[in-house]
């Protein structure tokens, strides 16, 4: 059995249009699957669509959160949910082309353990968007080892794979790159970034910064590097420095340069102080772990 994982958040104009149109491509399809709705704390009626859908359709499942979690919380707890030989995860606003499903599955019957759906094209986004992604991406490709510029959430994940996941302890996830850190045979697929219908994308420039940054925490070390070069790098400044002054001392020249002591000043603060919130952020982020809340708390599970 296939179980298709669907995260919504306020999609109540999307939800029963998005459930019908999957289900009738796997039926069509004559492959056996469970929808799995996780409702990410919506504030409008998509727990009561999430209802009717469950209602009309015993192949589906609705899970509800006790607030908003965040996308990556409500994957985890649809892939927990699960039930399936191996689980689909889809955005419920049809951005994600539901025919892609189909061609997935055909390649996990042929033994593919991970196959991942990766954008064709980006879609429509706004230039600023465009390059902060790309340097997003650099950074965590870099980490991950594994071009991720054109990775998505939508997978298709074989049950090891999801065991996997579900068994790492960390409290802040990031799917995208799990599924590839995870190994097992891969393969992918491409897709067009269809055009949202109806409803409004969820991620403001705030959200997505946060995201970026999070994320780029869970995966590297790279950023604490740069304390430890920046200090290699004024230490070198210093010695130079610390030469020239030593001769100016010697030669009689010594009161020039309150310029320089001003600039040093200013120069190594900051780099300090950057320094500091880097360490502070991954001290903040240590400390989320080593408090061991749940990822999401669920209020009510519908359906079977
Ligand atoms: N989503 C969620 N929780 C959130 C934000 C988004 O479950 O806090 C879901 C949302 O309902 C959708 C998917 O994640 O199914 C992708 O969100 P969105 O369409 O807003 O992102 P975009 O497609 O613009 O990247
Ligand atoms: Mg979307």
């Amino acid at each position: 059995m296939l179980s298709v994982i669907l995260p919504a958040y306020n999609e109540e104009k999307m939800l029963g249009k998005s459930a019908d149109i999957i289900s009738k491509i796997l039926e069509d399809a004559k492959i056996e699957y469970q929808l799995i709705f996780v409702n990410d704390g919506s504030k409008d009626n998509t727990w009561n669509e999430i209802e009717k859908a469950v209602s009309n359709n015993q192949n589906i499942v609705g899970v509800n959160f006790s607030r908003n979690f965040g996308k990556e919380s409500a994957m985890l707890a649809g892939l927990a949910t699960a039930t399936g030989d191996c689980c689909a995860v889809i955005d419920c606003d049809l951005q994600h082309p539901p025919e892609v499903l189909v061609e997935m599955y055909r390649l996990w019957e042929q033994g593919y353990e991970v196959i991942e759906a990766v954008k064709r094209s980006r879609g429509k986004e706004s230039l600023m968007h465009k390059a902060s992604a790309g340097l997003f991406y650099k950074l965590i490709s870099k980490a991950v080892n594994f071009d991720m510029s054109r990775a998505s959430d939508f997978k298709l994940l074989d049950r090891k794979a999801v065991d996997s996941i579900l068994s790492l302890p960390e409290k802040n996830t990031f799917f995208r790159a799990l599924s590839s850190w995870v190994g097992f045979k891969a393969t992918s697929v491409e897709f067009d970034v269809q055009e949202r219908e109806a409803g409004e994308s969820k991620w403001s420039t705030r959200a997505l910064i946060d995201y970026a940054i999070t994320n780029i925490v869970s995966f590297s070390s790279a950023p604490m590097q740069f304390v430890t070069v920046a200090g290699v790098l004024t230490f070198i400044f210093g010695m130079i420095m610390g030469i020239q002054t030593l001769i100016k001392f010697l030669t009689g020249k010594a009161v020039e340069g309150f310029t320089t002591v001003i600039l040093l000043v200013l120069i190594i603060g900051s780099l300090i102080m950057i320094s500091l919130g880097i360490i502070g952020y991954y001290i903040s982020k240590i400390y989320e772990e080593v408090k061991g809340r749940p990822r999401y708390i669920i209020s009510k599970t519908i359906g079977k």
